[in-house]
């Protein structure tokens, strides 16, 4: 350590507690792209090898969509925005049958470029944005929903709080969010080593949505899936009043 006594002094010092921990997260934001870089660019790869999934996923969540119109929660359907999109799943599966416009953001640019083939020409696709959810701001006021599947356990707690807060700008004024993902029973976060992420308490994540300032206007729980997976979760929000 004395030939690095600057080194030294800034591992120990408080001061620099934040720096580490930009150090930690920087890194795990890498690794969890270099994880999704080499993931197959199909069905399968997005589901993290269970592509059995894919059929109830969209079905139940077509569901909960319906759900929102009918409960006036979504009251128009002219645009809409895939977070986390990768080949575009959810964009043609959900999203393009029900929006006039489907916009895509990823952070890996493989995937994106891949979706160009999986869902084919359509005046229903929109923009595609290439960056990470942790940077990322939806244009302001364009969607009346904006949704998040499978990703927001990419993002550190206070990523996914400063974006859900973005995320209510990029809504219309009665535009909606929906959170879909899986959920870890008990107290404790899970995080993940393979691909870099936290699976996350339904407690810290209601929590998350109270830091973020919104409120939950309807919730489902997903069915259909086999019985040893995490449970997942819909939950549909809107900016807190
Ligand atoms: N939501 C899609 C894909 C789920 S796989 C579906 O349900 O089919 C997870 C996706 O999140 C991958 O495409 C991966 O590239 C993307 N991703 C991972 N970390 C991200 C981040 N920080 N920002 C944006 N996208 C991210």
């Amino acid at each position: 350590m004395d030939i690095f006594p600057e080194l030294a002094y800034r591992i120990t010092n408080p001061l620099f507690r934040h720096l580490r921990k930009d150090g930690r997260k920087m890194e795990i934001y890498e690794k969890a792209e270099a994880y999704w870089c080499q993931a197959s660019q199909d069905v399968d790869g997005m589901l993290g090898g269970f592509a059995k999934l894919h059929a109830p996923d969209i079905a139940v969540s077509r569901v909960f969509l319906s759900n929102l119109k009918k409960k006036n929660l979504l009251q128009s359907t002219d645009y809409a925005l895939d977070c986390g999109a990768g080949i575009g799943r959810v964009t043609k599966h959900l999203l393009m049958p029900m929006f006039a416009k489907v916009d895509m953001v990823d952070v890996i640019q493989d995937l994106i470029t891949k979706s160009d083939e999986y869902i084919g020409t359509s005046e229903g696709v929109g923009e595609k944005f290439v960056e990470g959810l942790q940077n990322f701001a939806p244009p302001e006021k364009r969607y009346d929903l904006i949704w998040i599947q499978w990703v927001s356990g990419h993002l550190t707690e206070e990523d996914l709080i400063s974006f859900f807060e973005r995320c209510k700008e990029g809504i219309k004024p009665d535009g909606c969010i929906v959170l879909k993902d899986n959920i870890v029973g008990g107290d404790k976060t899970l995080f993940d080593d393979e691909d870099h992420s936290w699976t996350r308490t339904e407690r810290e994540l209601l929590k998350v949505f109270k830091d973020a300032k919104l409120e939950i206007v309807s919730k489902s729980l997903q069915t259909g899936f086999p019985h040893d997976m995490y449970p997942v979760k819909m939950y549909a929000l809107k900016p807190a009043k």
